[in-house]
This record gives C-alpha cells, sequence and structure tokens, in this order.
C-alpha cells in the first residue's frame, strides 16, 4: 500500500483514499475504472490517468477430467502464460506463471522449448490470480505454487513485490504458509528468498549425479548438487519447516535403485520432504515416463531407509496442464 498512499499525496487527494483502492484493486473484479462507485469523480479519473486495473485477459480456459483447469493468460502486450487451477478434495491449488518462457532449459521440460521472452511485472503475477479467483468462483483457492512457466527465482525482485502484495493483509491477505516457491536452485537467490518472505521453498533436483544433472538441467554447472544441498542445508528456515525436493522419475534415466539409494544417501543429513513426480510426456518430448511399478518401487526403497517420500499424482495431463507440459500453446 505505500505506493497507493505516495499515489494519493501525489495527486493531492486523501490518503485514506489508498486503503480504498486496495479493496478495490484486490478484493473485487474490476473491469473499469467506474465500476469503483464509492470514488469521487475527479479520483477515477486521475485513475483511468495513471492505470490500468482491468484483468489480464482469459484467452482460454480448458478443464480436464479430473476437474484441473488450465487457464490461458493473454497479457497486455500479447504475450500469453498458463495459470493452472487444481483441486483435491477441499484444496483448491493455484500454479502460477512468472516468466514469459524460460532460460533455464531443462531438458524434460515443455515451457523450456520457447526460451525466456521476457519477465512477468508483479501485476501481472497478481493478475493471473484475480483471474485464477474469478474462475474459481465460489470455491477459494487455498494454495498457491509458484510452479508454472519460468523460473521465479530469475525474476527475483518483481516475485517478492507480487509475494508482499499477495501476503499483505491490505492487499489478497494470503498467508506465506500457503505459498510454495519452486526454483531449480538459484543458490544466492535461494539465501534471499528465505530472508525476505516467508514462503515454503521447494528445489527441483531431478539426478543425483552432476554428470546427469548437467545434461538435464543446464543450472546444474553454475550451482552443482553438493553446493545446492549445502546452501539447502544452510537455509535460516523456522524449527520445523522442511525443504521440499522435487525429483521428474525419467525412465531408465534417473529412475534406478542406484539413484534411489544415491538419494538416501545425499539427504542422510538433512530434514527434509522428497516428491517424486513421474514424467508427463509432451509432443515431441526426448524422454519417457516410468511405469507405475518402477515409481512405487523407487518410493518404497527410500521409504524403507526413513527418507519422508511422496508420489505427485499427474492432475490435468490431458490438457497439457501437468508439471513440465506448460508451454502457452492456445487455443
Ligand atoms: S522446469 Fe522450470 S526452470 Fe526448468 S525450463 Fe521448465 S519452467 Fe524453466
Amino acid at each position: 500500500m505505500p505506493e497507493l498512499v505516495d499515489w494519493t499525496d501525489r495527486r493531492g487527494f486523501d490518503s485514506y483514499r489508498a486503503s480504498q483502492l486496495a479493496g478495490w484493486f484486490y478484493n473485487r473484479p474490476l473491469t473499469a475504472v467506474d465500476d469503483m462507485h464509492n470514488l469521487p469523480l475527479d479520483l477515477r479519473q486521475a485513475l483511468a490517468e495513471d492505470f490500468d486495473v482491468t484483468l489480464p485477459e482469459r484467452a482460454d480456459c480448458r478443464e480436464s477430467s479430473d476437474g484441473t483447469r488450465k487457464l490461458l493468460v493473454g497479457l497486455s502486450d500479447g504475450a500469453r502464460v498458463e495459470s493452472v487451477l487444481i483441486p483435491r478434495g477441499e484444496r483448491l491449488t493455484l500454479c502460477l506463471s512468472t516468466q514469459v518462457g524460460c532460460g533455464m532449459g531443462c531438458t524434460f521440460c515443455a515451457t523450456a522449448r520457447m526460451g525466456l521472452m521476457r519477465n512477468l511485472e508483479p501485476d501481472e503475477i497478481i493478475g493471473q490470480v484475480l483471474l485464477a479467483r474469478e474462475v474459481a468462483g465460489p470455491q477459494p483457492v487455498t494454495n498457491y505454487v509458484f510452479m508454472g512457466m519460468g523460473e521465479p527465482l530469475a525474476n527475483y525482485e518483481r516475485l517478492v513485490a507480487a509475494i508482499g502484495l499477495m501476503t499483505a493483509r491490505w492487499g489478497l491477505g494470503v498467508s506465506p504458509r500457503r505459498i510454495t516457491v519452486s526454483t531449480v536452485g538459484l543458490v544466492p537467490a535461494l539465501k534471499r528468498l528465505v530472508t525476505d518472505t516467508n514462503v515454503n521453498v521447494a528445489v527441483s533436483l531431478n539426478a543425483t549425479r552432476d554428470e546427469l544433472r548437467d545434461d538435464i538441467m543446464p543450472v546444474n554447472r553454475r550451482y552443482p548438487i553438493a553446493e545446492l544441498l549445502e546452501a539447502c542445508r544452510q537455509l535460516d528456515l523456522p524449527r520445523r519447516k522442511r525443504v521440499t525436493f522435487e525429483y521428474v522419475m525419467l525412465a531408465g534415466v534417473n529412475d534406478s535403485d542406484e539413484d534411489a539409494d544415491r538419494l538416501v544417501s545425499l539427504f542422510a543429513s538433512m530434514a527434509v520432504k522428497l516428491n517424486l513426480i513421474p514424467f508427463n510426456p509432451f509432443e515431441g518430448s526426448l524422454f519417457e515416463a516410468p511405469a507405475p511399478e518402477r515409481v512405487d518401487a523407487f518410493q518404497r526403497r527410500m521409504l524403507d531407509r526413513g527418507l519422508h517420500t511422496t508420489v505427485r499424482v499427474s492432475r490435468g495431463r490431458d490438457i497439457a496442464a501437468a508439471c513440465g507440459q506448460l508451454a502457452a500453446a492456445g487455443s
């Protein structure tokens, strides 16, 4: 809200108007400044000159047979990103994008093929939230994950600004405990994130050897596995909060018993949660999904050795909305 207070001061309006504006911006769907009927005309005119209050365009919305909805979000310059609403029981999780495309080049990810086109601005990230809330209707969004298009920490300042708007009481009022940022492991920004916000952290690991991780995640050449894990070990997390590690299972590539054993060794001195994600194929993808029995055996091997391991059930595969499948293909 400080920016809104600055704006009202600059434009010669009473500063109490800032909280009225925040209420309109963050809590009600707006299509035009004239919707703000409790504001005087001169204030609405000033707003119309300085702000675009409309939501991003809902360019497309597809619903999967499992209830997952993929939104294609049209931005003011014509760029498009995807957001995904994933229902599970009482929970409704919103997966958000932070960049148009992505420059990280992970070889198992459809978004990587777009390359990095640009970073999203904080208002474009918030616009996804407001649009998704409108699509969700009466069911409240309960959880927010930054796992959509783009590497969130490669757009650090704007990400943190958006999280600030999401968590502010005068903003969207979301508890940081309900927000998770997933990263490939940009070590310096990862450390800052924990200091600057109180959100949950997920690290996408996907290999147990540098040789393989260099191949499938080029970021590993900058921050190899040992350096990444040491940084995670040093994170100043509140007691009982753990880093989640994600592990996309690629058939015949990283899903052997030896990989499972190496994961157990890598995490021997850390309290972590490991989330296995069987690969979701996309058109032209280089990898295949492991058989369900392989996933079970891999998980069991780690559970037997005391590593807290879950398997993420794929949602929205039939509409290319599952992990690694987002590519803003459009309608
Ligand atoms: S997995 Fe994430 S970081 Fe890697 S290319 Fe895809 S969107 Fe980017």
